[in-house]
Parts: structure tokens; sequence; C-alpha cells
């Protein structure tokens, strides 16, 4: 049988980067197999819908190159894939529930269900619908329907237990009492994001469901759904949650935690799908960069952490500076000119492009080369602590070597990197000074700094004037 996998979101706000990861998860689990990979929009919860997050979806998957052979814009044999298309294929489904004795009509108003949620806040237990509708009548039922419409919910039973098998998380028990008579459909003919989700992965033939371990504890009453239903279950795959640095679920306030913020910022799509592997997969060697075709033949399910799943930005940017510097220079570029445009307007393209080309080694991500050129743009120019502690540790030698290159720099005609590079040269020779005591002294004095990109491209890049400014400020 092929392997069909899904993703499933929900329009509910920008795309974060622990969906992603599901997708991305799900997708590989597909392609090693040579499946099919299928996007369903789950959105029939319309109060929670927002406006702009189905693009969002669609272009966060486009511009990782997650591919679907169905989907809202591809459809195949199964669609709609776009539940709030598919409203008319669920009622039918519930009501043989109910006929069947595996669900129930409830009347219960919103007044009753409020106080019943408040009760159990003060006892302090988990709120549970007690199941007052589960034994109406007949024509109880039917006298009720004159005045209201029901809702439509889950009758689990009240005894025994579920029992699944996860494939990361082993064996799950659930005790059914436990359990809420979920609603299946709601007042308004709408079906739940439970309920629709059970049907619609029957009916587009998912055999291996794919997602957040938030879900687990769900899944035993989709298994009693399934089963109610004669419907065969899926093989299920519950991914570990992604946290921050203190344990606690990323969300918002994480900052850049949606993909195309990211994006925005200039990291790349591929060291960002690379990096969200990592978020809960352990590959069998070291290795930990891995292109997505690599990725599709390495990845094994059975790798999945338990885990939570750190998500460690550092880590992040030390993948993408990876990316970056296999970037060719028009590449290159193309993902941090803008940055460098925007900041501060139009800049000469020659000197723009020789400037990004010796930060690329530097780079974590595009908007930073914003940070680490600033003295290539501003007149505060600050001498670090480091490099401060180096100077006065080596005053006489270095004062010597700034002083003969000032000198000689401020008499060079032909300003070329070449040029540069001979004078400082020049001035080792000239003080009989090699390595470390002739270049740091040098870089300190013209940048503040004691790492930095290559020594003589940054000297031509500033220029004579800025440089000499520099080198005055250091010197006093
Ligand atoms: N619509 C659900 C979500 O966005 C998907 C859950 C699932 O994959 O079953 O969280």
């Amino acid at each position: 049988m092929k392997i069909r996998t899904r993703f499933a979101p929900s329009p509910t706000g920008m795309m974060h980067v622990g969906n992603l990861r599901s997708a991305i998860f799900a997708y590989l689990i597909c392609k090693k197999d040579q499946g099919e990979f299928i996007l369903r929009i789950e959105d029939t919860d319309q109060t929670r819908k927002v406006e702009g997050a189905l693009e969002f979806i669609y272009d966060t998957l486009k511009i990782c190159g997650i591919t679907f052979d169905e989907g809202p814009l591809n459809p195949g044999d199964y669609g709609p894939y776009i539940q709030s298309e598919r409203l008319d294929i669920y009622p039918k489904y519930a009501e043989q529930l109910v006929e069947q004795g595996d669900a129930y009509y409830c009347f219960c108003t919103s007044e009753r269900l409020e106080k019943l949620r408040r009760e159990a806040e003060a006892k302090k237990v988990p709120f549970l619908y007690d199941g007052f509708c589960r034994g109406l009548s007949e024509s109880e039922i039917e006298s009720n329907k004159q005045k209201q419409k029901p809702v439509i919910r889950q009758k689990i039973p009240k005894t025994g237990t579920v029992v699944y098998e996860d494939l990361v998380y082993g064996k799950m028990t659930f005790q059914n009492n436990l359990l809420e008579d979920q609603i299946l459909i709601k007042s308004d003919g709408y079906p739940t994001y439970n309920f629709a989700n059970v049907i619609d992965d029957h009916l587009m033939k998912i055999t291996h469901v794919i997602r957040a371990n938030e879900y687990l504890t769900a899944t035993p009453k989709y298994n009693l759904l399934y089963e109610a239903l004669g419907f065969p279950k899926p093989v299920y795959i519950h991914l570990p949650m992604v946290v921050d640095e203190n344990g606690r679920k990323l969300g918002k306030r994480h900052g850049a935690v949606s993909f195309m913020e990211l994006y925005e910022q200039g990291y790349l799509a591929e060291a960002v799908v690379n990096y969200l592997v990592l978020l809960g997969w352990k590959p069998e060697s070291t290795k930990e960069i891995f292109s997505l075709p690599e990725l599709i033949k390495e990845f094994d399910p059975k790798r999945i952490n338990k885990a939570p799943a750190k998500y460690d930005l550092k880590k992040l940017q030390w993948v993408n500076a990876h990316y970056i510097k296999k970037l060719s220079l028009t590449e290159l570029v193309a993902l941090v000119y803008p940055f460098l445009e925007k900041e501060y307007g139009k800049i000469d393209q020659k000197w723009a492009k020789h400037l990004i080309k010796i930060h690329q080694n530097h780079l974590s991500y595009g908007q930073e080369i914003i940070a680490i050129t600033e003295m290539f743009f501003h007149e505060d120019y600050q001498i670090t602590s480091d490099a401060k502690a180096f100077l006065e540790e080596n005053k006489e030698e270095a004062n010597k070597v700034i002083k003969a290159f000032v000198e000689q720099i401020t008499n060079l005609d032909q300003w070329e990197v070449t040029e540069i590079s001979q004078l400082i040269k020049q001035v080792g020779e000239q003080l009989n000074v090699r390595g470390k005591g002739l270049y740091m002294p040098i870089r300190i004095a013209v940048s503040g700094q004691m790492h930095g990109p290559e020594l003589p491209d940054t000297i031509y890049l500033l220029g004579k004037e800025k440089l000499l400014a520099n080198v005055e400020k250091v010197l006093n």
C-alpha cells in the first residue's frame, strides 16, 4: 500500500516553525517511501480564522521546497482539500454515529456549560462535560429540537481503556472515564476540528498521521471514532514539543518564530529546513548539514526523540552561516544587498558587492550585514574591550606599528587592495614584526576590533579619509 501522509494546518496565524517542522517530517516520511503528500486546510473553526494565514501557509511551504501531490492548489481524487468546502460530508457520519448509539444530541446551553466549567475550576479538576444529555428519550430529543439546534457529542464508553501504539512514544494507555464526550458537530452544523480531522484522514486515505504531541491525548478519542465508524486506523507519529531555552512551549513571545519572519531577516529556506529537521530528530552519524534530497534518504522516523526539542537560534544561525558560505557571489549579493539599501539608500554597486563579499564568511543571516558593517557607514566608532586590552598589553610595539602604518598609508597614491597589502608587509619589514604583532594593531586601529574580514580589503573599502579619522581616535 502506498504511504500517504498529510500536513493539516489550521489557518489561524503566521506559520510557526513548529508547524513547519511537522510539515517537513510528514513530507520526509512519505517521500522516503515514494509516498504521497497531501495538504489539507482545517478551517472549520471560523472564529479562529486569520486573514492572510492561508497564503502564508502556501508561501512558506513553497519557499521551503515542500511540495504536495494533492492539495487545494493541485487537487487530486480526494478533494476538496479545504474543510470549509467539505461541509456536506461530515453530518452523515455524525448521524450514523447517533443511530448506532456512539454519539448523541446535546441541548445543554452555554450558561449550563459555563456553570459546570466554573464548578470544575473551583474544585481544581479538569472540566469534562457531565453527559447530561446522554440519556434523553426520543420524545425529549424531538421536542427539544423544536426549540433549539443541538450539538452532536461523541458517546465515550464509561469504562475500559483505549490503548494505541505511537511510533515515537510507544504504547499509550488512556482510561475512557477521563475522556470527554467531545462535540463532533456544532449547533451551526459545522463539524469540530476533531471530527473533521478523523473523517478526512480516512476519506483521503491517510496511512500515517504525523503531528505535534499535543494531540497525543486527543488520539484515544479519535481511535474510538475510527472503531465506531469501522475505519482502519492510521499509524501515529507524534512529534516532540518545540520549547525555548527554559523549556516553555515556543510561542509568539519568542520573536522570530514564524518562518516568514526568519526569511525576511535573510535566513535561507534550505538552512531553516535543515535546522528544523534536527529539532527532535537525530541522524545516525554526526553529520548535521543535509540537503532536502539527502534528508529524504536519511530520515528515519524511529530516530525521532520523545524529549522536548530546544529551539536554539544560535544553532540555527550556525547552520545558516554554513549555507551562506556556499552561496555564489551573485546569490549572496541578492540576499544581502537589499538590507543595505533599505538601511542606507542606494549604494555604489561595486563597493557594496566588495563589502558583501568580504563578509561572506562572517554572516549568520542576511540582515546581520547591518550590524557587522556599521563602521563603514557610521562615524561613532567603538573599540571593543578585548581590543583595548590588547593595545594596553602591547603598547610600545603597537604604537610603533600604527604610526609607521599611518605614515605610509597617508602617502599611498594608488588606492588598491594589492597596494595596501604590500604596504602592510613593508611596515612589517621596516619594523621587523610579523603575524599578530603586525596585523592586530593595524586591525584595531582601523576597525576597533580584533576580528573581521580581510584587512587590506577592509582598509580599501573604508577609504583613506575615514580610515585616518578612525586611527586618529585610537592613537588618542
Ligand atoms: N489542524 C491541526 C493543527 O493545525 C492539525 C492537527 C493534525 O495534524 O491532526 O494543529
